[in-house]
């Protein structure tokens, strides 16, 4: 198939008033969006713009609203304030001021939890790697720390809004393969970002290449996680480098590693253009796999058509589902979340849909501060509706997969919101009751709703995964 090759172009919020397709709206939807803008990130390019956005149907359309940002996004006293001051023309600190009030408002994660989970060697911290789970450590390259586009739910956001303190990212020492050396415990590396198909063919080489070589026999498999795939599929097909990502990609396979291409689609539009199809074959001739993530998002994809119809596409075009995430309760996440309940009924629903070829795709799945908790459904036991719940991955070997239940509640978004059933005080993996009342304020969860039980579960959010 032949795809002409296309210049990336960057639109940001200097542009909400210049690009053609957003003069149809009216100025307040305009003006609306660069209010929004001045708290959430915004990034799009010309491919999103041009040829995933489905212009007729804005402002509903789900490609539009997962890049574009959304009046809804801002509550509304925050919302008046800073369209006042920027109507107004207000001098900028006072502007910066609101915005860094609201910002500061919306659960950014404080600093110090970006350190969480980054190991050491003889004391000192290893920059831009984070190794939570035995078997696998995650990388952020310091080349890879943005993305094609934003996405309006992005939990990284006071990272690309340039917030202090939330940079996250390998330096020039790379003592991170230092540590992935002398660590053979670490089966799987998976390099994320921001998004790591940002960076060059040669400068992602550098991240990759070595762990091929004599010192990492240990390391199994290489994930990658991007949305490039979905954002700027071009990287794999006409960009300038694009055959030598390719080329790289055939190197990881023929030096006998399992190279995984997690791909973040958020609908199955994004698989829809030819050029989007002849990525996915085209990294796919490599040998890598194309394993597919996701989260549930309100007003984009909390659908379970949209759902079936995403997975059966990506099996088709030999992707693997993976996840199905729950959103983090950061951000927007007022506007965007899904509850539990309803989350698990939209998986349900689209798993119905499927043949078992497709149901490799688990979910929903909290990324959160003990581990990767799946909400296996719901369910009732002696009268009482419970959550039941258990653990894909965890700090703790023994707590994976074990069932355990939460009182059911249908507005409850995130872990922390659940609370026991059975009128038992602590999940199983909490240990320690002391543990479950210290600290942890910055938690999400409950920023906007009141909490059932005086017991406050020790579940931060702030866990990366790509
Ligand atoms: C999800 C995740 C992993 C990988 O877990 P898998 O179960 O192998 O997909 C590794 N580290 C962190 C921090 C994660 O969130
Ligand atoms: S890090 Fe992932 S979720 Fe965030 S903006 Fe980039 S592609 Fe979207």
């Amino acid at each position: 198939m032949s795809i002409l090759p296309r210049r990336m172009r960057f639109y940001s919020a200097r542009d909400i008033e210049r690009l053609p397709q957003l003069q149809s709206l009216t100025p307040d939807d305009r003006l609306a969006m660069r209010v929004v803008a001045h708290v959430f990130p915004f990034r799009v390019n010309n491919y999103v713009v041009e040829d995933l956005i489905d212009w007729g149907n804005v402002p509903d359309d789900p490609l539009f609203r997962l890049t574009f940002p959304q009046r809804g996004m801002l509550d509304p006293l925050d919302f008046e304030r800073l369209s006042e001051a920027v109507q107004s023309e207000a001098p900028a600190e006072e502007v910066a001021a609101i915005v860094g009030g609201i910002r500061f408002g919306l659960n950014p994660h404080p600093a110090g939890q970006m350190q969480e989970n980054v190991p050491s060697i003889h004391g000192d911290p290893v920059p831009g790697l984070q190794h939570k789970y035995r078997d696998s450590v995650l990388i952020f390259p310091s080349h890879g720390q943005t993305c094609h586009a934003y996405c309006t739910y992005c939990f990284r956001w006071p990272q690309f809004a340039g917030m202090d303190g939330f940079k996250f990212a390998t330096d020039k020492t790379r003592c991170f393969l230092t540590y992935l050396r002398e660590h053979d415990e670490v089966t799987d590396v998976l390099i994320t970002g921001g998004d790591p198909m940002i960076m060059s063919a040669a400068r992602l080489a550098e991240y990759v290449e070595p762990l091929l070589g004599a010192g990492f026999e240990h390391i199994q498999s290489i994930r990658i996680g991007t949305k490039s795939v979905a954002y700027w599929p071009y990287r794999f097909v006409s960009d300038g480098d694009a055959d030598d990502v390719l080329r790289l990609f055939e190197r990881v396979v023929a030096a006998d590693k399992h190279l995984a291409l997690m791909a973040h689609y958020s609908h199955w539009r994004e698989l829809s253009t030819p050029v989007a199809r002849e990525a996915i074959r085209r990294i796919r001739s490599t040998g890598a796999e194309v394993r597919t993530q996701g989260p549930i998002v309100r007003h984009i994809n909390d659908d379970p058509g949209v759902w079936a119809r995403m997975w059966k596409e990506q099996v088709r075009l030999g992707c693997i589902p993976y996840y199905m995430f729950v959103e983090r309760n950061t951000g927007a996440n007022h506007y965007f979340s899904v509850p539990l309940y309803r989350a698990w009924r939209v998986y349900r629903g689209a798993w119905q849909r499927l043949s078992g070829l497709g149901r490799t795709a688990r979910g929903p799945v909290m990324s959160a501060y003990p581990g990767k908790v799946l909400v296996e459904g719901v369910a009732e036991v002696h009268g009482e509706r419970v959550f039941v719940l258990s653990m894909i991955q965890s700090r703790l070997a023994d707590q994976v997969r074990r069932p355990f239940f939460a009182r059911f509640d249908p507005d409850a978004v995130w872990l922390t919101d659940l609370v026991p059933a059975f009128g038992k005080d602590r999940f199983p993996f909490e240990r320690e009751v002391e543990y479950r009342f210290t600290a942890h304020r910055h938690d999400g969860g409950s920023r906007s709703r009141k909490r059932r039980s005086p017991a406050r579960v020790s579940t931060r959010q702030q866990d990366e995964d790509a």
